[in-house]
Order: structure tokens, then sequence, then C-alpha cells
């Protein structure tokens, strides 16, 4: 018999991880205030005294509002993505952050500043990655397996951070698990599906991912942004790895926002379809007035009421929250963050591991 010797099938270990996405009925609807001009310019003076009278600075990510990004710059805080907003942060001399972003973003800064107070306009300003990664469930994951190195994406808990090896950015997670790959370790990856599979097709590490999804990014569609390119030829497509494979697999440049950003003044394109949260817009028509950029479609089959491209928890920083936060001391301690000591010892190292990855 031809086929008689034993033959070693390779088997790898099914997951019975169950999906994380967040359910619909989890993800909150927000509608931004249109604000009149005089409204914006009196809630921007009001809040740039309040930020004097309480010793703090506003730190703001790339998706919030653009009103709120100009006045974190006019005011001599700062605009960025996670990780350079947590390092300025921790660099900053203000007593006191303002963090204008979301929950994640706000924990991160009170562990790289245990000494400073953190506060944020709203806490409920969530993230659907961060939902979907319960700490205990994630615990139970990673005792499954003890032999691999636990990687986790910034946009997790704090619970979550203190339970890994290494904390990444969009903006470092390739070279990192390169570094990683090169030791021959084997990663176990969360909560991003979609980053963590772009991650592994780029760099061919050893990774189990965590099933996660981020609510405004799963919802861009490659056959609708395909349709788009036909009618705009000439156009560079610009995604975040936070997207499905098959809208990265039609991207020019693929990275994180402030990635995006630079590739948007790099490439020579005049006209670009961005696959990321619309916030982002206002600081790439800032850097580049002389070019011109289109959201990635979201519609199409399977569109659902979510697709507009725009975090409901990024949307919930607005002046009018901002102010009303600053303005009211209970409402402001009821927006501090809060870690546990022992926890936020345990997150520092993996995060520092980041920062001082990133500085080498
Ligand atoms: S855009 Fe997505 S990843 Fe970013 S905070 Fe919102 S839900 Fe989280």
């Amino acid at each position: 018999m031809l086929d008689s010797l034993p033959r070693r099938v390779a088997q790898r270990k099914t997951l019975a991880l169950p999906d994380y996405s967040l359910a619909a009925e989890r993800i909150p609807q927000h509608v931004p205030a249109v604000l009149e001009d005089a409204e914006r310019r009196r809630l921007k003076v009001r809040i740039a005294e309040l930020l004097k009278e309480r010793d703090a600075v506003l730190v703001a990510h790339y998706y919030v509002d653009g009103d709120v990004q100009d006045l974190a710059e006019e005011t001599g805080g700062f605009v960025s993505d996670s990780l350079e907003m947590a390092r300025f942060g921790r660099d900053h001399p203000a007593g006191a952050l303002i963090v204008a972003g979301v929950r994640f973003m706000g924990e991160t800064a009170k562990v790289l500043s245990p000494g400073k107070r953190v506060f944020m306009p709203t806490l409920e300003a969530e993230c659907s990655l961060d939902l979907g990664c319960p700490p205990d469930d994630f615990k139970a994951f990673c005792q499954e397996h003890p032999d691999r190195t636990v990687v986790v994406y910034a946009n997790t808990s704090v619970q979550v951070k203190a339970l890994s090896d290494w904390v990444v950015t969009s903006s470092i997670a390739l070279p990192i698990i390169e570094h990683l790959a090169a030791r021959g370790e084997k990663i176990l990856w969360a909560p991003d599906k979609h980053l963590g599979r772009y991650i592994q097709s780029r760099t061919n590490a050893d990774m189990l991912l965590w099933s996660g999804a981020c609510v405004v990014h799963e919802e861009f569609k490659a056959k609708a942004l395909h349709d788009l390119k036909g009618i705009y030829p000439d156009a560079g497509i610009l995604v975040h790895p936070e997207s499905p494979a098959a809208v990265i697999d039609i991207a020019d440049a693929v990275g994180s926002t402030s990635q995006i950003i630079k590739a948007a003044g790099e490439l020579p394109h005049d006209l670009f379809i961005v696959a990321t949260d619309r916030g982002i817009f206002h600081k790439l028509r800032q850097r580049n007035p002389h070019k011109r950029f289109i959201e990635a479609p979201t519609a199409g089959d399977g569109a659902t009421c979510r697709s507009c491209a725009h975090c409901p928890w990024m949307a919930m920083n607005e002046l009018k929250q901002l102010a009303q936060t600053l303005e009211d001391g209970e409402r402001l301690a009821a927006n501090e963050i809060h870690i546990e000591p022992e926890v936020g010892r345990r997150a520092m190292l993996p995060l520092e591991r980041m920062l001082g990855f990133s500085m080498a």
C-alpha cells in the first residue's frame, strides 16, 4: 500500500474562543451638539481659564472633536495618537492631565504619571476593544497558554495591561512583534483580531488571536471602497489596520493615525479615501490644505445604523461637556481616573517596555 507509512499531521489547537465583538445594543448613540460661533468662542475662553486655575493641561486624540483638538494646541497641550499622548502627559510639568479621548487613554496616562491627577471630560467614553476584553476571561486565556508572550494593544483596560508582557499601539506594533518573533517567541495577542491578523501577515509571527473588534473600523466595506476607487481612480487609499483584511488589501498606506497623517503629506496623491474614524479629517485638512479627503464607505451590503465612521465614545469629548466637567468640582471628581496602586505598578512594566523600545 502506497500510503502505509504513518503520516504526521500538524495539529493546530482549535480555539474555542467566543466572539468578543460588541453587541449593537451596547454601543451608545451620541449626537454631537452643533455650536454657534459665539458659543464656541465663549466655551474655549472659559475652558482655557479653568485649565489654568486647575493647573491642568489638555491632551487630545486625533479622533475627538476638532474644536477640542484646536483648544488643546492653543492652550499648550497636545493632539496625537495614544502613544504620544501618554508620553506627553508623563513629561509635562502640569499637576493635572485632562485626557480627551477614551477611558483606556486616561488610564494609561495615570499609570505613567501616578503622581498627577488625571481627569476625562466623561468616564463614559469607552472603547469596544476594551469592553470586548474582560480581564477575567483574558486571564483564563493567558493561563491556558503559559508558553506565549502576552502582547496587548493599548486599547485595553489597565487590568488587562497588568496581565501582559508588552503593550503596543498601532504605530509600534509591527516592529515590536518582529523583534519578539526574531527572538523565537510565540505571541498571545489581544484584543483586535483585524490588527492581529494584519501584523501576523506582515511578520509571519506565531500569534494566537483574541477575537475583539473596533465597532468603527469593522464597518468599512471593501466592495464599496473598490466602487469608490472606480469613481476616483487617482485617489490614494489610507487605511487603519483595525479594518478588515479585504479593506487593508486595497490600501496605498496602512498605519496608525499619526502614520496616516504622515502618509497623506508624503504620498503624491491630491485626493485620498480614508478608512479610519472621521475625527482624523480635522488634522488631515489642517496639515494638507491643498489636498482633498473623502471618507471610506461604511454603507453597502450589511451596513448598520452605526455606519457613520465616527466612534460614539470619542464623540462624547465635546467643548460643552469639557467646560461643564472643569467648572463643577463634583463632576470633575466623578470623572477622575483612579487605579489600584498594585495594578498600576504591574501595568507600568509593559508600558515602559513599549516606550523604551520606541526610544531605542
Ligand atoms: S474608534 Fe474603535 S478602537 Fe478607537 S476608541 Fe472607538 S471603538 Fe475604540
